[in-house]
């Protein structure tokens, strides 16, 4: 019994100008069928690079698969070759990302964008457009008919993002990455488009991976969490463990940087300092120079991943279980 997506010590880096940089280091993480997962933490953190990762969208020439295994319904993608990495990303995965602007083609019809995709499935046109008008009918496209025939710039972000939505649905996916999906969006588009997504995710049965910067979106959508920093996954739990009893410093910070609607006078306190430089990564915990309850071991050795409860856990030096080992000096 094995999970849709099992990424096990995932290390990624980029060949740049500056050399080479390390974008994601040993990320381990897993989703079931019709689980929705989210991935929170600030930009560059690594959590777009694991997602495209998976995908195989990383840069062929620069990025390098330093360590690690990446398992698609038990088979290793890695061993997979272009034309059925091809039909995979076809036909089994599918991503959204924040700016539907960019992934639309300007100069296509709606119509057309939708249709060329369901094509690719050897449907007819006829059967083409009939789907495409039930996807847009589905995703909550007032008008259709209408819309099939407008370009890209002529619809709302939040509609664009809409007919994305339906395009990725189109191949009928198992697994939906959704990259900063609402970020371009204003607060009342962002509520609708969430809900579509829960609404579909249900539907579909689908398993969807919501990664966003902002904990209060993976809240109202996501079963289990994995906050990531710099690069490492710092704190992993069902979503009631992280907002209730958060356990890694970064996650305490994150919560305490998120408005309370029941306290709208809380002070937001937010996260002292700036994530680090991946070229100048710290040499132990990689949120040491950020942290309010550092250490001294902190300074020189990585934390391991400690198992607070089952399915939670922090990786930090805090919860190790030898205390005067890891809190003898300061
Ligand atoms: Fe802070 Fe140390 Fe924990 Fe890192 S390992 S988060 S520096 S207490
Ligand atoms: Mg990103």
């Amino acid at each position: 019994n094995h999970h849709l997506l099992s990424i096990d010590n995932l290390s990624i880096s980029f060949r740049t100008y500056r050399g080479v940089l390390e974008a994601t280091h040993q990320v381990s993480l897993v989703v079931d069928a019709g689980e929705t997962v989210g991935i929170v933490g600030e930009s560059g953190c690594g959590k777009s690079v694991t997602a495209h990762a998976v995908m195989k969208l990383l840069p062929g020439d620069s990025a390098i698969y330093s360590s690690g295994h990446i398992f698609w319904d038990g088979r290793d993608i890695r061993s997979l070759d272009e034309s059925a990495m091809n039909r995979l990303r076809g036909r089994d995965m599918a991503m959204i990302f924040q700016d539907p602007m960019t992934a639309l083609n300007p100069v296509l019809t709606i119509g057309d964008q939708i249709e060329e995709g369901l094509r690719q499935h050897h449907m007819s046109r006829q059967e083409a457009r009939q789907k495409a008008l039930s996807l847009l009918r589905e995703v909550g496209i007032t008008s259709p008919e209408r819309r099939l025939y407008q370009y890209p710039h002529e619809l709302s972000g939040g509609m664009r993002q809409r007919c994305l939505i339906a395009m990725a649905l189109s191949c009928e996916p198992r697994l939906l990455f959704a990259d900063e999906p609402t970020t371009a969006l204003d607060v009342t588009t962002e509520a609708q488009v969430l809900q579509l997504l829960k609404k579909l995710q249900a539907e579909h049965q689908m398993a969807v991976v919501l990664i966003s910067h902002n904990l209060g979106v993976i809240a109202q959508m996501c079963r289990r969490v994995y906050v990531m920093y710099a690069g490492v996954v710092v704190e992993t739990g069902r979503v009631e463990d992280i907002f209730d009893h958060p356990a890694h410093p970064y996650t305490k910070g994150l919560l305490a940087s998120l408005p309370d609607p029941a306290h709208k006078d809380k002070v937001l306190t937010g996260i002292a300092g700036q994530a680090p430089d991946l070229f100048h990564m710290p040499s132990g915990c990689r949120f040491y120079p950020r942290c309010p309850r550092a250490m001294r071991i902190c300074a020189h050795m990585a934390p391991p991943v400690y198992e607070r409860e089952i399915g939670h856990t922090a990786a930090c030096w805090l919860f190790c279980p030898e205390r005067e080992v890891c809190h003898g000096s300061h």
